[in-house]
């Protein structure tokens, strides 16, 4: 229920698979007003499974725009310190090359992000229509748009949803097997179950910790009056007025963020006023909307399932927007639950395959939301000198010592392919664990790991980008040649239990040597659910995978 990105992704990954579901979504249209605008090289490599990165790649800002961080004492004043993140044109090539090396990685560093998908830039409100076409393109989705659940109920053998139609009509009554919430942060699904949130709630900062409000808008001539090289995100950092600018066309339309101080609310803000306070300077300003939001939540959901009943996305738990992961977090949920629905739902895989989300997907929650609070804490907790505007030496030396420290802070939020590329179900009872520690889990630094549970690294095989190759659903890499006694006895275990499993042959001693054994069986959500000797005996192995033998 719920049709965010959580929502839509998860009807697509049912979709791919023919699974009759039936997505409930209480606004017929898509939202209007930007929100998250940061989807990570995880979120674009789902995407580029499902076959539609590019359409996504496409979306944003202009080609060859830098999707750059700029810190400055006001829009319009000194810049301070500048992160460089390739253009989406930058990007979309070096996928197209499947080099890990090539094109210009900016600031990221060309060997710190071996994915065919770097991250991307553009606004959720242009990412969802391209979801609700690709979901609403699968035969057995059906997409019910202005319908509002307005309550819930379960028992052994289903889940009852009472819906009542925006703006009116006779209500109606939708029975299922199984119901996701993907309701957002305050989500019917999740009060209904009676499971809270933990963490912290609305921490106070200077910025990033408290009432905030989101303005809209326009203007012809910012750019100009700004007078710097274009960026994503411009941050005014000084001791009178903060403020977040995103460039959300590259042309004429931004996007600020400001923190309102304690008492003051979101209707006393003149956003005119607060939007020429955070440039430094005039400018031509036409007003397309605002919306209020509080940061400071580092919120998880205590369980993310119970009985037929599952949480996805900001059901399950809800960011500071630092790092920009809520929405990324929200996305890897549903395809981790997407593929195990399906194979219970097919009869593919007993029900206790479903237990293992939780095990994999809230450490993942505990994980991300960490990360988002000590970048909000890093970056709101500055505080600016009162001169940090002043000419003369005293300025420019606080400048100086500014900038160093912002400069250190954005490469810690912005240079994470640990943390998007490193996501790992190290303890998962599906995953053929290895004994011994593995490496540190390290933000901004990612290793390629195989070990089981890891996500797949990414490798180009003769020109090809690996994942490209696997299957819909469970894949065999061989590096080695499968004589046809091996594939045999995976064929017989997997048509045995109604999975479907594809067989990949590669002979490349660089790909090997990366992975680190023979055989590797990947999963539908590519990550490794298991790596070995040719000639393992299939049954155990597989019968782990699909939550057998959880059942046993
Ligand atoms: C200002 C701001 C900036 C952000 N920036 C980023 C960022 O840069 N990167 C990032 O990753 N994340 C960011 N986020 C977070 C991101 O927007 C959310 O994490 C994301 O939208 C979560 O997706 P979702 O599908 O779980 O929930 P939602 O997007 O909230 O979708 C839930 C859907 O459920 C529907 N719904 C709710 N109740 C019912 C009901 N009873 N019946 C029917 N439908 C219902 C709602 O209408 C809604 O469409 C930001 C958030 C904010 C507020």
């Amino acid at each position: 229920m719920g049709g965010g990105p959580a929502g839509l992704m998860l009807a697509i990954e049912l979709g791919c698979r023919d699974i009759p579901c039936v997505l409930l979504e209480e606004d017929a249209d898509p939202p209007a007003f930007p929100k998250a605008n940061a989807t990570s090289s995880r979120t674009m490599e789902h995407y580029r499974r499902r076959g539609f990165s590019d359409e996504i790649r496409a979306l944003g800002l202009p080609l060859d725009y830098p999707q750059d961080v700029v810190y400055c004492t006001q829009l319009a004043g000194h810049e301070l310190a500048r992160f460089r993140i390739p253009s989406r044109g930058d990007a979309a090539r070096r996928s197209q090359a499947g080099d890990p090396a090539a094109g210009n990685a900016g600031d990221y560093g060309s060997e710190a992000w071996p994915t065919p998908e770097l991250p991307h830039r553009a606004q959720q409100m242009l990412i969802e229509p391209v979801l609700r076409t690709r979901a609403a393109a699968y035969s057995s989705v059906r997409l019910c748009l202005g319908q509002r659940a307005v309550a819930v109920e379960q028992d052994a053998d289903g889940v009852a949803v009472t819906v009542e139609p925006e703006g009116g009509g006779e209500p109606w009554r939708l029975d299922a097997r199984y119901l996701v919430g993907c309701d957002g942060p305050r989500s019917m699904v999740r009060k209904s179950m009676g499971i809270g949130y933990s963490g912290q709630g609305s921490e106070q900062r200077d910025f990033f910790g408290g009432q905030m409000l989101s303005i809209y808008f326009r203007s012809r001539q910012l750019y100009g009056v700004m007078g710097k090289e274009p960026a994503w995100q411009y941050w005014a950092v000084n001791a009178h007025q903060r403020g977040l600018l995103i460039a959300v066309d590259g042309v004429e339309t931004f996007l600020l963020a400001v923190q309102l101080a304690p008492g003051r609310q979101p209707a006393d803000i003149d956003p005119v006023a607060v939007a020429r306070a955070v440039v430094g300077s005039e400018f031509d300003f036409e007003l397309i909307d605002r919306m209020p939001w509080v940061a400071g939540y580092t919120l998880v959901a205590d369980k993310m399932a119970s009985g037929r009943m599952f949480l996805a996305g900001d059901a399950a738990h809800l960011f500071t927007p630092t790092g920009g992961m809520g929405y990324n977090t929200s996305i890897d949920d549903v395809v981790n639950l997407g593929w195990k629905l399906a194979a219970v739902v097919q009869g593919a895989a007993p029900p206790a395959l479903l237990e293992s989300y939780e095990r994999e997907r809230r450490p993942m929650a505990l994980r991300n939301t960490a990360f988002a609070r000590r970048m909000a804490d890093s970056i709101g907790n500055i505080r600016p000198d009162a001169d940090i505007d002043a000419a003369g030496a005293a300025g420019e030396r606080a400048r100086a010592e500014l900038g160093r420290r912002l400069a250190a802070h954005v490469a810690s939020e912005f240079n994470i392919p640990g943390l998007q590329l490193g996501v790992r179900y190290l303890d998962s009872p599906i995953v053929a664990i290895e004994p011994g520690p593995a490496p540190q889990d390290d933000p901004n630094r990612y290793v390629p790991l195989a070990l089981p549970g890891s996500r797949a690294p990414h490798a180009v095989v003769r020109g090809k980008v690996l994942f490209d190759l696997f299957g819909r659903d469970f894949t065999l890499l061989a590096f080695q040649g499968m004589n046809d006694v091996e594939r045999a006895s995976w064929r017989a275990v997997a048509d045995e239990y109604g999975m479907r499993l594809d067989f990949l042959e590669i002979d490349d001693q660089a790909a090997r040597v990366l992975y680190g054994a023979d055989r590797v069986l990947i999963r539908p959500d590519h990550h490794i659910a298991w790596r070995g000797k040719a000639g393992a005996d299939a049954r155990p192995l597989l019968a782990l995978a699909t939550g057998r033998a959880m059942a046993a």
